[in-house]
């Protein structure tokens, strides 16, 4: 988690909401880290999840993470959990609760949804006062100016 923190911050350094997240594969080993890059890109999936979901699947040579576990500083969105559940990620580790936008404990709850196929394990709440400091603070500086 403290390396999704660092992508977190690098993220906000670069005007992107400080988002982060790390797959880490069934041997402990970081596979991919990547911050939102929404704005860079002008891609409104590229969540930092979603970055760092494919940029572990191109490592790993398959579309499925099985016995992988994911880092995120946000409560995944749902489009972002749709990823999670079609990668087959085994964990899932986050930060701070989204209620505007989160699609696990609330909103969507896809991981609950009879449609979904697979559901990781969740823990949340994981560093989230850190993650959460990070969004107020970005959000902050940008209403001040
Ligand atoms: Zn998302």
């Amino acid at each position: 988690m403290a390396q999704a923190l660092e992508e977190a911050r690098a993220a906000a350094a670069r005007g992107e909401v400080p988002v982060g997240a790390v797959v880490v594969s069934p041997t402990g080993e970081i596979i991919a880290a990547a911050g939102n890059e929404t704005r860079a890109r002008h891609d409104p999936t590229a969540h930092a999840e979603m970055l760092a979901l494919r940029a572990a699947c191109a490592a790993v040579g398959s579309e499925r993470l099985i016995n992988h576990t994911l880092y995120v500083t946000l409560e995944p969105c749902a489009m972002c959990a749709g990823a999670i559940a079609a990668a087959r990620v085994g964990r899932l580790f986050y930060g701070a609760a989204d209620p505007k936008s989160g699609g696990v404990a609330q909103g969507a709850r896809v991981f609950s949804h009879p449609q979904c196929h697979h559901a990781p394990e969740v823990f949340d709440g994981i560093a989230a006062s850190d993650a959460e400091d990070l969004l107020t603070d970005f959000f902050k500086a940008k209403r001040g100016g």
